[in-house]
């Protein structure tokens, strides 16, 4: 079962026309091309530094930059930005474009290097000289950095300021060939040193450097900076739009400056974008390279760092980071980005492609006291859920002796915890109940070491023919089949949500999390994984999303890493390490200890999720009034939680019932996963969110998408239908083309119907909303199917 990236895969869903709800950056190349500015072309760059990895930060420009070309019809460049011979290296320049191209986007043959325009620049810096717009200043940096004035100050000229051009042009042309030390001279640009932008108080264009560069070797000892470089390369190559991150933003009068005085023909217009800051982790290059340098981590692409390569070895898809990108949007302000933003486009984007397969990670040796020794039999088991519509199975062996989670066994069950206990009959997943009858423990420690239970021959396949039903259903591995392995659980790198704002004095690296790594080596997965190549990923029922190591895992050495859990664990690790729970308590009365409940059953329909009773609440209101049926009421008080988040939604939004029905199917379905008060979504934002399906601003499919991702970001409805365009659409013009496309990919289906299944109508209306990505009014839908295939 090979389950692996695509990249290059289709991504008409993700970049699909933002005709609503348009960025501010995508609203302004919308402007220029229409206006026919730069002929209507649009060209961009992604311009890395190889001076490190790329990680997600860098993904977020490189989904705008090829995302912004892509939709325009335009092109994107990769241009390393190497002017800096000190850091520089060639693996870097190999690890970047790798990068890039896993995350699946192509520049062709528009690979660029800044070095590569050396003589250029150079002739450009003449330009400037010998317009008198640059000169030779002869101070050393620091007397430079200290006349430089501040913000409040202006700064003073260089006594070097007013050489003559000629001296300038042989100072300029002895300093290239090499007749002066580091640091002896610079060029400066010659502007105004009481600018109000201090970046315009004559800025160092090129310095002395006797370094070797990693491309251009010993051609060259002076140097151009960043801000002289850039905007030339961006014109060189006639890059329309500069798309950078905010802190350019007093840069771009500069840039700006550069590219008049030089005079040259291509002016690019730089914009700028808040960076990304992700919670958790650290995101700047200098902290990155410190982390893998002090060894804090094995690598650039240690499964907890946020390079891409860490991220690609943990078993993250191009499909989830693109998706990423797509949902955290474009701004003008800097913000930080949850995590579990992160995770919930990775948990979102694995659901639909993995298999899930059984692997006990702590096992617990059961045997079945009444199934004969040296019998086995091969169990049919299904590759995916229900809800997810893939084929597949395989065969999971059963046999007397197998292994299940040692923390699916209590002896003494304490009140909410459905799992095995002595007496207690659970379900095997896919296989049979069974039944504890019997304990061996270790005779010094007193620990359970085995659990002896019995088996109903009757129940195979994991139902009773009396109707008897069991609360737990457990996943296990036969030990005999089983093949041994290790298992790598990771966790947030550091404890605290922004390890960028320490106090001074303490170092980022002294908040790095313990236990972001936890190595469990005699785990024991299904045989049925046997074969696969390393980097294939599965769901490991109830435990999380797995992938085997691309770089440790061997055929008699298989090492799994785990990508991301089923659901968030993060709230007890950091409250046993700093005191305190933020945000996210773990349910009251929960069984203590690793309790896979509260992680159990992804995306509906596993059976034997439980967990313990939350306390009940009262409605504080006339709830026959309201016209609610008994059976809402007592759902809604429930659990305190659902009761709050629903007494408070009625203040955004009068329809009680409306307002019932979400609340009791989509958030106590959530609440069965996590506890209520633990989830960032709120009672306005529900109100708000059911307001707009009354009022037909969204259709029912598009508000579920909204819902979920409410649940684990929060946020508010309107903003996030208007930033992905989910208004519905009700124009029958405006859909036609959706529903043509869908009756032309299915004639067969069109036949059948014509021939009189017309039951087939919900099969069209359902694709339609597909293509539509739910915005689809679906009675409009209807009304142009049914024309349609009359
Ligand atoms: P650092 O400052 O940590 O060294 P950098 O931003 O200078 O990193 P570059 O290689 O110069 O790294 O970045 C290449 C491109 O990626 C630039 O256009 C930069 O603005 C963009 N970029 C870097 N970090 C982020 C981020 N966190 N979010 C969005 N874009 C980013
Ligand atoms: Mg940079």
């Amino acid at each position: 079962m090979v389950v692996r990236g695509t990249p290059g895969a289709s991504r008409s869903n993700e970049s699909r026309s933002r005709s609503q709800g348009l960025d501010f950056i995508r609203a302004i190349v919308t402007e220029d091309v229409r206006n026919g500015k730069h002929g209507g072309k649009v060209l961009t760059r992604f311009p890395p530094e190889p001076n490190g990895y790329l990680h997600i930060g860098h993904a977020k420009s490189i989904c705008l930059n090829f995302g912004v070309a892509e939709e325009f019809r335009g092109l994107c460049n990769v241009r390393f930005d190497d002017t800096n011979p000190l850091t520089e290296d060639m693996r870097y320049v190999e690890a970047i474009q790798e990068d890039v191209r896993w995350l699946g986007f192509d520049w062709d043959d528009r690979l660029f290097f800044a070095s590569d325009y050396f003589e250029q620049l150079y002739d450009y810096a003449v330009v400037l000289i010998e317009r008198g717009k640059a000169y030779v200043d002869s101070q050393a940096e620091d007397e430079i950095r200290q006349s430089r004035g501040t913000i409040t100050e202006p700064g003073r000229n260089s006594p070097y300021r007013d050489r003559s051009i000629a001296e300038n042009l042989d100072l300029f042309a002895r300093m290239r060939a090499g007749e002066f030390a580091d640091g002896a001279h610079v060029l400066r640009a010659k502007i105004d040193m009481t600018h109000a932008n201090m970046l315009m108080r004559d800025p160092i264009l090129y310095r002395i450097r006797h370094a070797s560069h990693y491309r251009s070797g010993d051609a060259w000892c002076i140097y151009p900076l960043y801000d002289f470089t850039h905007c030339l390369s961006d014109s060189l190559e006639g890059i329309t739009h500069s798309l950078c991150t905010l802190e350019f933003k007093d840069n771009r009068e500069l840039y700006d400056w550069v590219l008049d005085e030089t005079r040259v023909d291509c002016h690019p217009q730089q914009i700028e974008f808040a960076r990304l800051n992700l919670d958790h982790t650290v995101l700047s290059k200098r902290k990155l390279v410190e982390l893998v340098r002090e060894r804090h981590v094995w690598g650039w692409d240690d499964p907890r760092m946020p390079t891409i390569a860490g991220l690609r070895r943990r078993g993250v898809t191009p499909e989830a980071i693109r998706r990423f990108a797509d949902l955290i949007g474009v701004a003008k302000v800097d913000s930080r980005v949850d995590i579990e933003k992160l995770e919930y486009c990775i948990r979102d984007d694995l659901n639909t492609r993995v298999p899930r397969v059984m692997c006990v990670l702590r096992p617990l040796k059961v045997v079945i006291d009444n199934y004969p020794e040296d019998q086995s039999e091969q169990l049919d088991a299904p590759y995916y859920p229900r809800d997810v519509r893939k084929e597949g199975s395989r065969q999971v062996p059963f046999s007397r002796v197998l292994y299940i989670e040692r923390d699916d066994f209590r002896e003494d069950p304490p009140e909410g915890f459905f799992r095995l206990a002595p007496g207690r009959e659970v379900r095997l997943r896919y296989a049979y109940f069974v039944k504890c009858v019997d304990v061996v423990k270790d005779p010094d420690t007193g620990e359970v070491v085995e659990v002896h239970c019995t088996y109903d021959p009757a129940t195979k396949g994991g139902d009773a023919p009396d109707g008897r039903k069991v609360k737990g259903t457990l996943h296990w591995v036969s030990a005999a089949h089983a093949l041994s392995c290790e298992v790598r659980l990771y966790d947030r790198l550091f404890l605290t949500a922004d390890p960028d704002d320490v106090e001074e004095g303490r170092e980022f690296s002294e908040f790095l999390n313990p236990e972001s790594l936890i190595r469990l080596s005699g785990s024991r997965v299904e045989p049925s994984v046997a074969g696969d190549p390393p980097g294939t990923r599965y769901q490991f029922e109830r435990q999380g999303y797995f992938c085997s190591d691309i770089a440790d895992s061997a055929p008699d050495g298989l090492v799994f890493n785990r990508t991301v859990t089923l659901r968030d664990t993060w709230a007890k690790v950091q409250a046993k390490h700093t005191g305190e729970a933020k945000g996210r308590a773990p349910r009251k009365g929960a069984p203590s200890g690793d309790a896979p409940e509260r992680r159990s059953g992804v995306a509906g329909g596993r059976k034997g999720r439980s967990s313990a009773k939350p306390s009940r609440a009262k409605l504080a209101m006339d709830v026959e009034a309201l016209g609610l049926s008994a059976e809402q009421v007592s759902v809604l008080e429930s659990d305190p939680g659902i009761a709050r988040i629903f007494q408070e939604a009625l203040r955004t939004c009068s329809d009680a019932k409306a307002v019932a029905g979400w609340v009791t199917n989509e958030l106590v379905r959530e609440s069965k996963r996590q506890p209520v008060e633990s989830l960032p979504i709120s009672g306005a934002g529900v109100g708000s969110l059911v307001s707009l399906v009354e009022r037909g601003t969204i259709s029912r499919p598009a508000a579920k998408r909204v819902f979920a991702e409410l649940v684990v970001s929060g946020g508010d409805p309107l903003e996030i239908v208007r930033r992905d365009g989910l208004e519905q659409v009700s124009d029958a013009e405006a859909l036609d083309p959706a529903v043509r496309r869908v009756l032309e990919t299915h004639p067969d289906k069109v036949a059948e119907y014509r021939s009189g299944r017309t039951g087939l109508l919900g099969f069209f209306v359902g694709h339609v909303m597909q293509e539509t990505r739910g915005t689809a009014n679906p009675e409009v839908v209807t009304e142009l199917l049914r024309d349609a295939l009359s």
